[in-house]
């Protein structure tokens, strides 16, 4: 029998309280396996049948009274010391999943659980395990597989914390790249409840160093992983071993065949329950795309981060070598990155993760097998640097955002051949990733503004010196004042100027990121040949000033195109330069011509001919409170 619930998420239980959007809507009896909205199964004719399924009609049996806080998980019939533990973390409620899985378990039924991440399902079987436990017996009566160290480090952690209460309990994590010796002498000593990857849980089995021939219960967490990982032969061996009168668990966010028959082959008549996401909360995630030449990636990357930039960001990337490309960059740009591949050890790996958690990293490029079960809360936006290689690998990427109730960002790269696996992977999330741009100037240089306004407002409210230090810098300041005679607005600006510390307040160049034909390969190669032939020459400016300024549409044959030195940054618009041009030169504003307006420059197009003293006059001609320097294009 499996029971199908309309579940949405759990976040963690610092927003505990929010963490419970829905309370359990209904639950629907039946003999049939939902898919998986948010994380569809790999495997196609899976999710094609339970799709078909889906509408099988099912008994609805209505929501039951939900029962005040606390004595819901009483109710269950678990212990004092647990509950006390529960009380002291600040679970109140049980989750969707924590409500149809406790009891069946509790039972010591063998159960099959398709959640992810998120639902509370740690607990949903951590409790009911912790509440069968006999603190007399010293041998491992709980064995929990997970696809990863960190996870199997979280589990652990989470049953610590639930029995926190209770006396005597022993959870041990053992874990690859971890000191073998130190984990025998922990066993030695007794522990209760063993959580680890399958490599080291086989190697310590091996060795006699870990009896399970007292093993009441085994859980394999996320299972699918395991089988992506390549763990799956490992956990049939490990499961060959266990005593025959063994409970087993089994929770999987998808269903691929592989599992399905691990839970027909080792498990005895096991009770089924399926979280069924919320479509909404698939849409927590908003996601994006944006196509950029393979050759411009780099750059597009640079101006995401700088007009998305997040709380917390991972960039995806295929290789190894790609990762350390990127990490490279963006590190000198400025930016706190490291690195998450294969080659990381595990030590450095536990670090890395802890300073990406507590924000003293903010951007992460990883690959996906170096990041696979990484759960740090605050990332708050996914680039999809490289496109994943399939459906199920996009969705366990877009998942490192979203989490503990957060909303987060997508943003999926593809180049232009990429383009047609958008629609694969949109069916993947069953949903549309809308199309975005590449950040232009404008939209960067207002994100550096409004940056840097609220670093100002920060350092107002939260001095960083102490008070002996301010007061230093408040001498510093009156004498620079008092020797310069100049107005605190003046000294303010210098200040702020001295916090760029070297490098330009706004983005300089073409005021749109020149890719209105990312899928013209033969653009690129005139752009790369154009780029060496103006290097030949001398001339260093972009050549996307150059092409522009010229304009592909030249100026009209009696007029004549200007250069002039004010531009986007210093705010001007085209009327100030009719108006300027057409009050010193004696012009009418309708015969001044087209006016484009750059980040430094711009250009306009006056009449030929104009007079030398007029051109004169015009040079010296201040707009923003800046000299036009006018000359003429090409001259
Ligand atoms: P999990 O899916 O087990 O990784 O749990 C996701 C998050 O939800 C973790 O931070 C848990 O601590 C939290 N959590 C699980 N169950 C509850 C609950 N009943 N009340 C509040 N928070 C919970």
């Amino acid at each position: 029998m499996t029971q199908i619930i309309d579940g949405s998420t759990f976040t963690g239980a610092a927003d505990s309280q929010a963490a419970i959007e829905q309370p359990r809507e209904d639950v629907v009896l039946s003999s049939v396996v939902s898919p998986q909205e948010d994380a569809p199964s790999s495997d196609t004719t899976d999710s094609a049948a339970s799709a078909d399924l889906e509408t099988t009609p099912a008994t609805v049996v209505p929501e039951a009274e939900t029962p005040p806080p606390i004595s819901a998980f009483a109710a269950f019939g678990l212990r004092r010391e647990l509950l006390d533990g529960l009380a002291a973390i600040g679970f109140e409620e049980p989750s969707p999943i924590q409500k149809a899985a406790i009891p069946e378990l509790m039972l010591g039924r063998d159960l099959v659980g398709q959640a992810q991440t998120g639902t509370g399902k740690t607990a949903a079987f951590g409790l009911p395990l912790l509440e069968r436990l006999d603190a007399g017996q010293r041998t491992p009566q709980v064995l929990v597989l997970t696809p990863t160290r960190e996870l199997a480090m979280q589990v652990a952690e989470a049953f610590n914390s639930y029995a926190a209460c209770m006396k005597g309990v022993k959870v041990l994590p053992i874990y690859g790249g971890a000191d073998f010796r130190d984990q025998i002498q922990h066993l030695r000593r007794g522990v209760q409840i063993v959580v680890g990857t399958p490599g080291r849980v086989m190697d310590h089995m091996r060795q006699g160093t870990l009896d399970l021939s007292g093993l009441r219960s085994l859980v394999l967490d996320e299972a699918d992983e395991m089988l992506r990982m390549g763990f799956i032969d490992d956990v049939k061996w490990v499961l060959e071993q266990l005593p025959a009168e063994r409970q087993v668990v089994l929770f999987s966010a998808t269903m691929p065949s592989e599992i399905r028959r691990i839970s027909q082959n080792y498990l005895k008549d096991p009770a089924e329950v399926t979280i069924r996401q919320k479509a909404a909360d698939g849409r927590r995630i908003r996601q994006r795309h944006l196509v950029v030449n393979g050759p411009q990636k780099l750059e597009a990357l640079e101006r995401v981060l700088e007009a998305e930039g997040s709380e917390g960001v991972i960039i995806f990337a295929r290789t190894k070598a790609i990762t350390l490309t990127v990490a490279e960059s963006l590190e000198q740009h400025g930016y706190d990155v490291a690195v998450l591949n294969g080659d990381v050890p595990q030590t450095q790996r536990e670090r890395t993760i802890e300073r990406l958690r507590d924000g003293r990293v903010n951007v992460l490029v990883a690959t996906d097998v170096a990041a696979r079960g990484l759960d740090v809360d605050r990332i708050g936006l996914v680039i999809n640097y490289d496109i994943p290689f399939d459906g199920e690998a996009y969705v366990h990427r877009i998942g490192r955002t979203g989490r503990a109730g957060r909303s987060g960002e997508a943003i999926l790269f593809l180049t232009p051949r990429e383009r047609r696996f958008l629609g694969g992977l949109e069916r993947a999330v069953n949903q549309p990733i809308e199309a975005m741009e590449v950040p232009g100037n404008a939209s960067i240089n207002q994100h550096r503004l409004d940056r840097l306004r609220q670093k100002l407002t920060t350092a107002l409210q939260q001095p960083v010196c102490n008070p002996e230090e301010r007061a230093l810098l408040g001498e510093i300041l009156q004498r620079v004042a008092l020797e310069q005679s100049c107005s605190p607005d003046q000294l303010a600006l210098a200040a702020l100027e001295l916090g760029l510390a070297g490098k330009p307040l706004l983005l300089q160049g073409e005021e749109r990121w020149g890719q209105s034909r990312p899928g013209a390969p033969t653009r690129e190669r005139d752009r790369d040949r154009g780029d060496r032939d103006r290097e030949r020459s001398g001339d260093r400016r972009p050549f996307s000033d150059r092409n522009q300024e010229r304009g592909e549409d030249g100026p009209e044959d009696n007029m004549e195109r200007f250069r002039i030195e004010v531009g986007w940054r210093d705010r001007v618009k085209p009327g100030n330069i009719v108006g300027a041009i057409a009050n010193e030169s004696g012009l009418a504003g309708r015969s001044i011509g087209k006016i484009r307006i750059f980040d430094a420059h711009s250009t306009v197009d006056l009449p030929k001919g104009m007079p030398e003293e007029v051109f004169a006059d015009l040079r010296r001609l201040r707009v923003m409170n800046k000299e036009l320097q006018i000359s003429r294009l090409g001259s």
